[in-house]
């Protein structure tokens, strides 16, 4: 072995070296021909095992040589690395590439239920006269949703609420949203502008109008020198705000928590006034019924009748809602038939 045949190994390593690198596919046969050339039991190493044989004066040189050659494989190696990671992400970016120009999936809109919906736009009226919201629990004590309300155990009035009773003595399911009125003015003072929206329960036969399972809306005002005028007045604002300009009246009526009572009639939102089947001919459409705090009940809720006087009201929400939009059926409301449902969007 001489000096002259070992550094013509060493270029000829270099340049087998230089090609199969720069024709590597993939980072794995990169490694490989790292492992191959510069690796401890590589190329590179084998060919160095003849320096031994060489003259003292060539060793050096052809250490050198050694050197410029492992240098080149080393950069050739990371050049090579470089591009090939390069092609990889061009190939992802291609790959995962998003069209921008086709059209969107379309995104789902919902709707409010008719009547949560009609709720909002009772509380939205009653809310310009400053009426805040308040809840009160469906499963109510009989004191409050009876007696308080001046409504005796052996009232005959307790005929007009078909109750629905819990396993707890004492509590039932809520008849009306009525009790509200007794637990705002227990838990506020006058002056009172509430509006009560909730579930109610009843033990009925199922039809056309009546619901075991309704909602009501219950307003309360309570406050010094509050007047019969006031419930008019209020009443006529909300019934133009819902139905548009109609004629409005009182009927004489009759609950056992208001004295004096009215039931409160908008002009047919059908015929307009002339009579038609769905007024029964009269031309008027009851839309809910009102009267003066009774003072017995302004007592149980801790305020005092002589200071104080207040007008209630309650109103059924399928009622309003039926209005709204003609729906004949309150039945539909519960059903969750989305045919029928997705006519509110
Ligand atoms: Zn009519």
């Amino acid at each position: 072995m001489d000096f002259e045949s070992l550094s013509a190994d060493l270029r000829s390593l270099q340049a087998r070296a230089l090609e199969e690198i720069s024709a590597a596919v993939d980072p794995g046969a990169l490694d490989a021909l790292q492992i191959q050339y510069l690796g401890k039991k590589g190329d590179l190493t084998a060919v160095l095992r003849g320096i031994g044989a060489l003259p003292a004066d060539d060793r050096p040189r052809v250490g050198a040589i050694a050197n410029e050659v492992g240098e080149a494989v080393k950069g050739a190696l990371a050049t090579r690395g470089t591009e090939l990671r390069s092609q990889v992400q061009t190939i992802r970016l291609a790959a995962e590439k998003v069209d921008v120009t086709l059209p969107g999936r379309p995104v789902a809109r919902g709707a409010l239920h008719p009547i949560p919906e009609t709720i909002e736009a009772i509380a939205e009226v009653f809310g310009q006269f400053g009426f805040v919201i308040h809840e009160g629990p469906e499963v109510e004590d009989d004191l409050t949703n009876f007696q308080m309300l001046n409504i005796a155990p052996d009232h005959p009035a307790r005929d007009l609420w078909d109750t629905l009773y819990v396993d707890i003595p004492g509590y039932l399911l809520r008849t009306h949203t009525s009790p509200g009125q007794i637990r705002v003015m227990q838990s506020t003072r006058p002056p009172i502008r509430a509006l009560l929206p909730g579930r109610c329960f009843r033990y009925e036969a199922v039809d056309a109008s009546h619901g075991s399972e309704f909602f009501q809306v219950e307003g309360l005002m309570v406050d010094e020198g509050t007047s019969m005028a006031d419930l008019k007045g209020l009443l006529d604002e909300f019934a133009h705000a819902l139905f548009g300009p109609r004629k409005t009246r009182f009927r004489p009526g009759y609950y056992p928590f208001t004295e004096p009572s009215v039931a409160f009639d908008v002009e047919c939102v059908v015929c307009g006034g002339v009579g038609c089947p769905a007024c029964s001919k009269s031309g008027w459409m009851t839309i809910l019924g009102a009267g003066m705090v009774h003072p017995v009940v302004l007592q149980y809720g801790g305020i005092d009748p002589e200071r104080y006087q207040g007008f209630a009201f309650g109103m059924g929400v399928e009622r309003i809602a039926n209005l709204r939009h003609a729906v004949p059926d309150l039945r539909y409301y519960l059903e969750n038939d989305l045919r029928f449902l997705e006519q509110f969007r």
